[in-house]
């Protein structure tokens, strides 16, 4: 893992006309317990733009404390990258990724939806060996390959499992058990969560990014007799400078998440994309002011 030092240059967008990130989480105080572990979510101040508070379809916002949320955008990165900081990339990121995927691991992300396609992008950052990317469209599955994965696979194929334990058997790791060593749901499937408890390898780790999945069994026993990790959580937005950083910098380009752009008197039509999104091909769609 690259490690950097406290970005010198952040700033805080607080200059009438900045183009700034506001991270999905907001309006925690940046100061409890809650927020000095990397839970910000949990913080009793926090919130969801689109929850309890207002959400972002308006001319203006007002944006509390925001001296903990609002970040300058760097010059040099596009609109379609920068939407992506918001939450895509941050939630697969941390939930996903941090802490979880090592160099050289076997990487297998269920699901090639926004969050699935930026943790297949979020993990190529700890290089693993191995990044298997799984869905049943084969589009999205495309678009997983141009972001890093190293493997794309259909689940609804009758050797699939078979699939997956073969990758992960492959020379190079003749001293490792079979098996991945991080599963990422991005599915959201109560039937994903279950292969990716299965697919996992002794020591390894799933981790649950997917919200509202149906009631899942969970085999304690099995999870035992592999030493497995099993985690999950919301974003806090504690990555998004890092994230950031990578992506000004080069090293991380999301704009392939963005497949369509529409002007903000077409958003009609935008949500009409976003609904049909399997006919259309649509990963994310992106609207843009008038000017
Ligand atoms: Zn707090």
């Amino acid at each position: 893992m690259v490690f950097y030092p406290p970005l010198v240059n952040w700033q805080i967008a607080n200059q009438k006309g900045d183009l700034c990130i506001l991270p999905a989480i907001l309006n925690h105080c940046g100061s409890c317990h809650l927020c000095e572990t990397k839970v910000q979510y949990a913080c009793p101040k926090s919130d969801y733009p689109g929850t309890f508070m207002d959400g972002m379809l308006a001319e203006f916002i007002r944006v509390p404390h925001a001296d903990e949320s609002l970040l300058l955008a760097p010059k040099n990165v596009s609109l379609e990258s920068l939407v992506m900081l918001s939450d895509a990339l941050p939630t697969s990121y941390e939930i996903g990724v941090e802490g979880k995927v090592q160099k050289g691991d076997r990487v297998a992300v269920f699901g090639c939806g926004p969050v699935g396609l930026s943790a297949i992008l979020t993990a190529t950052i700890a290089k693993p060996s191995v990044l298997i990317a799984i869905d049943i469209n084969e589009h999205r599955l495309q678009v997983a390959k141009r972001l890093g994965a190293t493997h794309l696979l259909n689940p609804t194929q009758p050797d699939f499992v078979q699939q997956v334990l073969k990758l992960t058997c492959a020379p190079e790791f003749s001293d490792r058990k079979p098996g991945v060593d991080v599963a990422i749901d991005c599915a959201g499937k109560a039937g994903t969560v279950t292969a990716a408890q299965q697919l996992v390898t002794v020591g390894g780790k799933v981790a649950v990014v997917a919200c509202g999945i149906p009631e899942t069994p969970v085999n304690f026993f099995e999870m035992q007799k592999k030493s497995m990790a099993l985690s999950s959580g919301f974003m806090s937005g504690h990555s998004v400078a890092l994230l950031t950083e990578m992506v000004a910098r080069g090293e991380l380009d999301p704009s392939p998440l963005v497949s369509h752009k529409f002007k903000l008197h077409e958003i009609e039509k935008a949500y009409d994309v976003f609904s049909h999104a399997i006919e259309n091909n649509t990963i994310k769609v992106l609207l843009v002011n008038e000017d």
